[in-house]
């Protein structure tokens, strides 16, 4: 299962993930004790091996320069038994994390809410702070992907699928939690990074009170946040936001800065060492359109449920029931575009018997529905599943209810897999993504002229947060501002 294991990306075509298997890795999560706080300590080995799973961002001047940033921090750091490596994650949600074995991490969504250096080399300090006062977090499972599987079926699901398929899964579904990116620090944990993450910036040359700042920028995005985002958000692993904006400032006026300059002065050298990096989802991973989603590369659209709640996760686009007892998946199976051999490679995989197998076409492609019933501790599951050509494999639609409530769920499992079907040129259309772009401000502009002005796709209110600014605020002639616009999206057929 190497290819489960070595790709992240959602629906990738060398992305053989099953929903079975994750979900019922998610439910043993949620079994027996917690787990101890020793055990759930990430070790530096486990660090090292999920990194080639984690999605990073590959622009080689922006990776040099975060690097070096960093590697001037660690020069500071009360920890010098270690080998600090620094990366920057392409993951839309802000945030920054720390491995025990050196590694630090800032997402592209942290990086384009920085507005000075200052407050990255603060970040970065912080998480710097995390290796050096060796703090093993406590493991919630905050992971979302693992949350939302767990609300889903909790631990009905276990007993459904066995052996390998379980196995290969685990290293997916548990890459978040594995490496502890979803674990929660401690309020005294928090406070000490804190404290040496300013020292370790003052020290280097940049304004401790940078990460005041930041983290008054958090808190405004945090509260403006969605909150069933896929993965863990800042908060949820570094708590306590609120008081470390005062406790901070107070640190910082008595800090004293070391007399190396910073790399980056100007706030507007700032925004263009940022200036292009990607906003908001990745458009090649599939997107929603309300209920309907929408995958580029794999050419095909899928319309869920109403209501359902949809999240496209890295397994597989998801729905879940309003009542939570039922799941409609879709995962790119590779293999045979046969749907047939696919329908009976899975079954042997996932040791199902299939019922009433019948070959037809969905969307113009050739297809094969079955049914099957599985097993569970909290009695039998019924899944009603469909198999759809692709190139280089098929798409897998699974709809999974307890086998009760099975009749409840069929016509809207139908109607779902029936709905796919290959982009239109509409749909096409709709796939896009976000890039960020600065310009400077005119004296007095609203933010909403401001968007006008620059196509800025934010709103007004982020608008204002993203560039430190209060919400409703007018701008200062000539200030550099950061704004996202629309980018086609121009990979796949
Ligand atoms: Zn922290």
């Amino acid at each position: 299962m190497a290819a489960v294991a070595g790709d992240l990306r959602p629906l990738t075509r060398s992305s053989a993930g099953t929903l079975l298997a994750a979900t019922l890795l998610a439910g043993c999560a949620s079994l027996g004790p917690a787990p101890d706080r020793e055990a759930a300590v990430p070790g530096e080995a486990s660090v090292a091996q999920a990194l080639p799973q984690l999605p990073l961002v590959r622009d080689p001047e922006l990776t040099a320069y975060v690097q070096a940033l960093g590697e001037r921090l660690a020069r500071q750091s009360p920890r010098q038994d270690v080998e600090y490596q620094f990366f920057i994650v392409d993951w839309p949600e802000p945030n920054a994390f720390a491995g025990p074995g050196g590694f630090v991490f800032v997402t592209r969504g942290l990086l384009a809410f920085t507005n000075s250096e200052d407050e990255l080399a603060n970040v970065i300090g912080h998480e710097i702070g995390h290796v050096a006062g060796r703090h093993a977090a406590e493991r919630e499972a905050r992971a979302a992907s693992i949350d939302l599987a767990n609300r889903m079926l909790g631990s009905a699901i276990a007993g459904v699928a066995g052996g390998g398929v379980g196995a290969g899964a685990a290293a997916q579904a548990g890459q978040v939690a594995g490496m502890g990116l979803n674990a929660a620090y401690n309020r005294d944990q928090e406070r000490e990074s804190d404290e040496i993450g300013q020292q370790v910036a003052a020290q280097a040359g940049w304004d401790p009170l940078g990460m005041t700042r930041f983290l008054g920028t958090l808190e405004q995005i945090e509260a403006l946040q969605k909150p069933d985002s896929q993965r863990p958000t800042y908060l949820a692993s570094h708590p306590t936001l609120g008081e470390r904006v005062d406790s901070t400032a107070t640190r910082a006026a008595t800090l004293e800065r070391g007399a190396a300059d910073p790399l980056t002065k100007k706030q507007r050298d700032y925004y263009r060492r940022i200036d292009r990096i990607r906003v908001g989802p990745d458009p090649a991973l599939g997107i929603f359109q309300g209920q309907r989603f929408l995958h580029p590369d794999l050419d095909f659209r899928i319309d869920f449920p109403g209501g359902w709640r949809v999240n496209n996760l890295p397994a597989a686009v998801l729905g879940m029931a309003p009542g939570r007892d039922a799941i409609l998946g879709v995962e790119f199976q590779a293999g045979s575009s046969d749907p047939a051999v696919a329908a009976a490679e899975f079954a042997k995989l996932a040791r199902l018997e299939l019922k009433d197998l019948a070959t037809s076409s969905i969307g113009g492609a050739p297809a094969a529905r079955a049914q099957a019933t599985a097993g569970s501790p909290a009695g039998p599951l019924s899944l009603q599943l469909a198999w759809i050509a692709r190139p280089g494999g098929t798409l897998r639609v699974i709809g999974l209810a307890p086998a009760a409530r099975a009749a409840k769920y069929q016509a809207g499992f139908a109607a779902a897999t029936d709905s796919v079907a290959p982009l239109a040129r509409d749909d096409r259309r709709k796939v896009v993504g976000y890039e960020l772009r600065f310009t400077k401000g005119f004296g007095g502009e609203s933010m909403q002229e401001f968007s006008r002005r620059t196509q800025n796709r934010w709103s007004p209110d982020v608008t204002a947060i993203a560039n430190g600014l209060r919400p409703g605020a007018r701008l200062e002639a000539d200030r550099p501002m950061k704004y996202i616009v629309e980018v086609p999206y121009k990979g796949g057929r």
